[in-house]
């Protein structure tokens, strides 16, 4: 009994990291690191979709450039199966509080029914559920990182959020 209650509490610790596969970190990462460089030196999100082709690979869109805060990615093709999106959190600036997904990001994914991946500029990567509807750092330090990044200037981040409490670090910056 003792042993089985050791498991569960271990399934119950390791449950918010296993929400994301693996493969997917993985590929999300090596995509990320195509991109982040762009992001850092014009200042902008880019964004898209992530999905499966027909061979069961992962792929992902073409990134679509968006605003130094915000991105609206162009919509997919038609025959482009996506379950996810995707977007940069553009270069390191100590007035945007961009180590975390903000509450609207989190909210998109949810209301298209889509996980969701973001990359920050201090190489930070996370994962939005939208069927849990919460927000789960998946790794740190595992992506490029703005070379002037500078986590000093900034409020540290939690490992885990719902939509109040993203909601909740909006009001508070
Ligand atoms: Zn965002």
């Amino acid at each position: 009994m003792k042993y089985l209650m050791s498991i569960i509490v271990f399934l119950l610790m390791t449950t918010p990291a296993m929400a994301v596969d693996q493969q997917e970190l993985t590929f999300m990462r090596e995509f990320f690191n195509g991109i982040q460089q762009r992001s850092f030196d014009t200042n902008r999100e880019y964004c898209g979709f992530v999905g499966v082709d027909e061979d069961g690979y992962l792929i992902t869109t073409e990134p679509t450039k968006g605003e130094p805060d915000a991105c609206y990615a162009k919509d997919a093709p038609a025959d482009f199966d996506y379950f996810a999106s995707y977007h940069t959190h553009g270069a390191f600036s100590e007035d945007a509080d961009s180590e975390l997904p903000s509450s609207d990001d989190l909210i998109a994914d949810i209301a298209e029914g889509i996980d969701g991946f973001v990359a920050t500029p201090g190489g930070r990567v996370w994962f939005n559920d939208s069927q849990k509807k919460t927000a789960t750092l998946v790794c740190e330090n595992c992506v490029m990182r703005d070379p002037n990044f500078n986590g000093d200037l900034l409020d540290p981040t939690e490992k885990f959020y719902t939509v109040e409490t993203l909601k909740q670090r909006d009001n508070d910056q």
